[in-house]
């Protein structure tokens, strides 16, 4: 089994840390600051039995300039061409409007979408459930998946179903 899976999420996430995590190497850029995963960094995850492809894509967010613009499209075109996106939000931040944006762009796109529930070592359990009720009813998501990119829970789990999808 192959397949790519597009990584989504507004800026600090954590998308950057998931990649590395799952690679297990620095491949895409850690930074605080936002933006500055500018191209696509492909990287290959390879078990004996599947290969995700993974995209680290940036330019889903509203467009301030023709630039943005560009890489706006670019997106939309990335994300038509992969088998699953995996959207990822902030447990601690919660919702918030740049959320809304991707969830508009991925309302475009008929591919499947993941929720991935990031940064749960963050937050108490108990929060978790609005957080993602809250999430349900503006989109319908295939699979939803709490995880901490940094600490690694749940991060096998998020692996096996992803392979579910290729
Ligand atoms: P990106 O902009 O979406 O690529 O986000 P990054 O991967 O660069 O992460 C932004 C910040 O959040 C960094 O300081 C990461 O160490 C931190 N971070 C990412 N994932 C987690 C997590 O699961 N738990 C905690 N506590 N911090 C995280
Ligand atoms: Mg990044």
């Amino acid at each position: 089994k192959s397949g790519f899976a597009a990584i989504v999420g507004r800026p600090n996430v954590g998308k950057s840390t998931l990649l590395n995590r799952v690679l297990g190497q620095k491949i895409a850029i850690m930074s605080d600051k936002a933006q500055t995963t500018r191209n696509k960094i492909h990287g290959i995850y390879t078990t004996d039995a599947e290969q995700v492809i993974f995209i680290d894509t940036p330019g889903i967010h509203k467009p301030k300039h023709k630039l943005g613009q560009m890489m706006t499209s670019l997106a939309l075109a990335t994300l038509n061409e992969v088998d699953l996106v995996l959207f990822l939000i902030d447990a601690e931040q919660g919702y918030g409007r740049g959320d809304q944006f991707i969830i508009d762009f991925l309302k475009k796109t008929d591919v499947p979408v993941f929720l991935i529930v990031n940064k749960i070592d963050k937050v108490h359990p108990d929060e978790l459930l609005p957080l993602i009720d809250r999430y349900r009813q503006l989109y319908s998501f295939k699979e939803i998946i709490p995880i901490s990119a940094l600490q690694g829970q749940n991060v096998s789990t998020l692996m096996d179903q992803i392979s579910h999808y290729l």
